[in-house]
């Protein structure tokens, strides 16, 4: 399914939360690097796609009602074969259903497991004076506990993608000091510009998330995504 087709479905269905799925479709079509994703609907399904895919994978709930997946218990990381692949399967609905008892379920997702990296995060809100503005920051306790977060409005310049990035408190973690690998920033760069160009073509898009981002020495990769979308346009 293209963009278009993601986003009239929703809409068809009422729905203003996209899935992880929908959402890494769109932000692929942006022309941003995400972890491969697909979706099992049994276990057996789940395992399948795990040996095409390549261990290790990563299974995550997929629910359109469930936002925080690891809040549900819904994420196993690092399975390392089809044993481990079918107890994540029924470990995730387990704990997901006893805590939202309710939520309807889509099945699981099966993702490559990225390799370790700098965690950082994109998203984009929409202020009531400036409109769509993007904002970058640190992942993890950078965001939660120290707010360490930069904002522009849209569309970016590459001045302003420049200095989204280079403004946070945190940013000489990701220049790699004390033997640690620097950060791809110019690959951040590119794709804080393609993010712009990205909620410029959609206006319907009422928020967005990539987190995390985990950014390496060569490129980054979004394991994360979450849209929303305006409730009328
Ligand atoms: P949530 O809905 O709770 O935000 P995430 O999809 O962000 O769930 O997963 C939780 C955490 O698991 C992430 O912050 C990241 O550290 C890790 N993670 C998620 N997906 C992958 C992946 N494909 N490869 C490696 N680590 C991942
Ligand atoms: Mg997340």
């Amino acid at each position: 399914m293209g963009g278009k087709e993601i986003l009239q479905k929703a809409r068809a269905e009422g729905r203003i939360l996209l899935t992880e799925i929908e959402s890494k479709e769109l932000i692929t079509e942006a022309g941003i690097d995400v972890t491969e994703t697909k979706l099992a609907r049994s276990k057996k399904d789940a395992i399948g796609i795990s040996d095409q895919m390549g261990y290790p994978v990563v299974l995550k709930i997929a629910s359109e009602a469930i936002t925080h997946k690891s809040d549900a218990g819904g994420v196993r990381l690092g399975l390392l074969t089809p044993e481990e692949v079918g107890r994540a399967y029924d470990e995730i609905l387990a704990s997901v259903s006893q805590k939202h008892p309710n939520a309807a379920i889509q099945g699981i997702t099966v993702q490559k497991a990225a390799r370790p990296g700098i965690e950082v995060i994109m998203g984009m809100l929409k202020d009531a004076q400036f409109g769509p503005v993007l904002m970058f920051g640190l992942g993890g306790i950078w965001v939660e506990i120290l707010k360490d977060v930069s904002f522009r409005i849209v569309p970016l310049t590459k001045k302003d993608a420049s200095s989204l990035i280079r403004e946070i408190k945190g940013y000489p973690l990701l220049e790699g000091r004390r033997g640690r690998e620097a950060a791809d920033v110019t690959r951040l760069e590119e794709a804080l510009m393609k993010l712009s160009a990205f909620v410029e073509k959609h206006p319907e898009i009422k928020e967005l998330d990539l987190n995390p981002i985990f950014a390496y020495a060569d490129g980054y990769l979004a394991v994360d995504a979450r849209i929303i979308l305006e409730t009328k346009s």
